[in-house]
């Protein structure tokens, strides 16, 4: 059941402005890839890149995801991989919510691997305490506690995706 509103949608909207004009700063001189990781982050990644005042090159990835628990297995497998050549370029890699760190970890190996000059990671949300690799984030949006999410493109088994809205979400019998 959605126990608890997080974070509003007007706040949503804020945090990601406020991100838009650190990258916006950060992207003169560069030659910038955005890479979604698919699903969860194809809400925060419209908003941030329509913000941008520097074009930038969209491209999108999909990893295995949770399913329907709530708990990461720490395996990840591509699902979809990106179609434009990074090599040389500078890369941003756009992450709904960093958890273990296991997911990023791995996307940005596979990614490093392609000789891009650079690699950055933006992730709207971050928990901290759950990190189980040193995985490091360029720029986050807002650090929240342990607890799980939906909302804003973050799904329990597919659903919840639409909210505009962040909710913690707590699984019911309803779920079994
Ligand atoms: P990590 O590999 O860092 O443990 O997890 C990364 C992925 O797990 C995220 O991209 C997201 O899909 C999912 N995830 C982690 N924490 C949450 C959460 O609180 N809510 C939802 N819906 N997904 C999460």
């Amino acid at each position: 059941m959605l126990k608890e509103r997080l974070i509003a949608e007007d706040k949503i909207q804020q945090i990601i402005s406020t991100l838009a004009e650190e990258i916006d700063a950060d992207l003169e001189g560069r030659d910038p890839v955005f890479i979604c990781i698919l699903k969860g982050a194809v809400f925060f990644f419209t908003a941030l890149t329509q913000r941008l005042h520097h074009g930038v090159v969209v491209d999108f990835i999909q990893a295995s995801s949770y399913g329907a628990t709530t708990e990461s297995s720490g395996t990840v497998t591509l699902v979809k991989d990106v179609t434009v050549d990074i090599a040389g370029k500078d890369v941003y890699i756009v992450e709904d919510i960093v958890d273990t760190g296991l997911t990023l970890a791995d996307v940005v190996a596979l990614l490093r691997a392609r000789h891009p000059r650079t690699v950055q990671v933006v992730a709207l949300l971050s928990k901290p305490s759950r990190r189980k690799v040193d995985v490091a984030l360029d720029f986050v949006g807002i650090e929240i506690e342990d607890r799980f999410v939906v909302g804003f493109g973050l799904d329990f088994a597919e659903r919840f995706r639409n909210l505009p809205e962040i909710w913690e979400y707590v699984p019911g019998p309803e779920d079994a």
